[in-house]
């Protein structure tokens, strides 16, 4: 209380018009968008306005906290770092938080998968990856290895070479001539119910060969998001497809890069997406989770046979890439405070009993009518709204987050799908809440009039 009066110095007013005059936010359209809610606090899953309301957080803030708001474990972790070591250039130098890190994240990942190299946020794991991959065959001396494959509805991230990789998820119109070709295979998305799954899954499985055949010895990489795509929509494909996919990758030679940037840590049940599926990448790209939502930070994760081939006398086989804050030691801090907890079996039981609790919720959808497709893998649950029935435009979701907010939750649908990807504190009346405000939303959409 007396937090929340010394941290709301501005009055909401004050702070609302403040940040109108100078503030720009992401993926906003700030002539239309609602004015932004001013967060005092937070604590678990909820989030405290500083006019006083609760709202619950059920999409983990853009799906990086992980085990609650301000957790205090964590804080305190970041708190003893900053007195003891803030920052170190990390060329000619190490320290211990990021030694430590780096040795837990290879010990928790499939073996092979050993080589960590930090930056800043999922896009810049995802470009390090892309220019591991690139600069790998140059040194192997294979350099017509330039191309890269992805998938169909596929997103890694704002930068260019992420946005390159992630023209699937068709964000990005303005940029598109300065984007460099990727090859999209189809993604073939399946959720409970769905008899179509094996004729998708062979198709996709068919263009990958048919690329392979002409193009295999031309690629570099394929790179997807395992299991779940995310920004996509929460699309889900089985375990199955990717490990029918290894065996065609490895015969062309073609490096696998997983984009876990979403699905690590914990969401899709397993530590990793790639342990759930029983498949081992090349390269995985980490970040979202890994300080447990407390700050920025990203690993890419490669075996060490690509590390050998950027050994040389010169500079010139070297990687040539770096940022300022490369394994920041309060984010190393926080990511060893986060994996403590995440290991524990208290969390991993929780992890658990979400999975079971979404399962029995879209158990219940298979036959609802009018939320389609329902899906759910570990902590993360989806539905569709079905888009022919409410006549669905893009001028629906500002009606459905308001809908939602109105009922104290955060819940933002990714165009007609509504998904939860709570922090792993939520409770289960957190769940049944949300779960009955989709239900809702669905019902009410069904009885007014959709927009012009
Ligand atoms: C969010 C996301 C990214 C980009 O991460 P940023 O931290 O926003 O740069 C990349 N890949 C996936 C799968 C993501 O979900």
């Amino acid at each position: 209380m007396t937090d929340t009066l010394r941290l709301a110095q501005l009055s909401t007013e004050a702070l609302v018009a403040l940040d109108r005059r100078h503030l720009w936010h992401p993926f906003t359209q700030a002539q239309t968008a609602p004015l932004p809610l001013p967060v005092a606090s937070g604590r678990g899953a909820s989030l405290f306005l500083t006019d006083g309301r609760e709202i619950i957080d059920l999409i983990s803030s853009w799906w990086v906290t992980l085990h609650g708001h301000a957790q205090p474990v964590i804080a305190r972790a970041i708190a003893e770092q900053a007195e003891r070591l803030e920052q170190v250039i990390f060329a000619d130098f190490t320290h211990e938080p990021a030694v430590r890190l780096a040795t837990r994240i290879a010990g928790l990942l499939p073996p092979g998968l050993d080589r960590v190299f930090f930056s800043d946020d999922g896009s810049t794991s995802v470009e390090v990856a892309l220019k591991l991959a690139y600069q790998y065959w140059r040194n192997r001396c294979e350099p017509h290895r330039t191309r890269f494959l992805a998938f169909e509805g596929g997103y890694h991230g704002d930068t260019f070479g992420a946005m390159a990789a992630g023209q699937g998820s068709g964000f990005y119109q303005p940029f598109h001539d300065l984007l460099f070709p990727v090859t999209l295979l189809p993604f073939p998305a399946t959720w409970l119910g769905d008899d179509q799954v094996a004729v998708k899954e062979a198709a996709s499985l068919e263009a990958l060969d048919r690329w392979l055949e002409h193009h295999g010895g031309d690629t570099a990489a394929l790179i997807m998001e395992p299991l779940v795509q995310g920004a996509g929509g929460m699309r889900m494909c089985r375990p199955s497809f990717l490990q029918d996919m290894i065996p065609r990758l490895r015969r062309a030679g073609v490096l696998l890069i997983f984009d876990e940037v979403m699905t690590g840590f914990g969401r899709t049940g397993n530590l990793f997406a790639c342990q759930r599926a029983g498949v081992v990448p090349d390269l995985i790209c980490l970040s979202k989770g890994l300080t447990g939502g407390f700050l920025p930070l990203a690993a890419t994760v490669c075996r060490d046979e690509l590390y050998q081939a950027f050994l040389g006398g010169g500079f010139d086989r070297a990687f040539a890439h770096g940022h300022s804050f490369t394994a920041n030691p309060l984010g190393c801090a926080a990511a060893l405070a986060s994996l403590d907890l995440l290991e524990a079996p208290e969390t991993t039981a929780r992890i658990k009993a979400i999975e079971r609790r979404h399962r029995a919720w879209v158990q219940r959808l298979v036959d609802h009518p009018y939320l389609r497709r329902p899906r759910a893998l570990g902590t993360i649950v989806a539905v569709d709204l079905d888009t022919e029935e409410i006549g669905y435009s893009a001028a629906i979701v500002p009606r459905l987050k308001a809908f939602f907010l109105d009922r104290g939750l955060l819940i933002r649908p990714l165009g007609p799908t509504i998904y939860l990807l709570p922090p792993l504190c939520v409770t289960d009346e957190q769940l049944e809440q949300a779960y009955h405000a989709i239900e809702e939303v669905a019902q009410a959409l069904q009885t007014t009039d959709p927009p012009p």
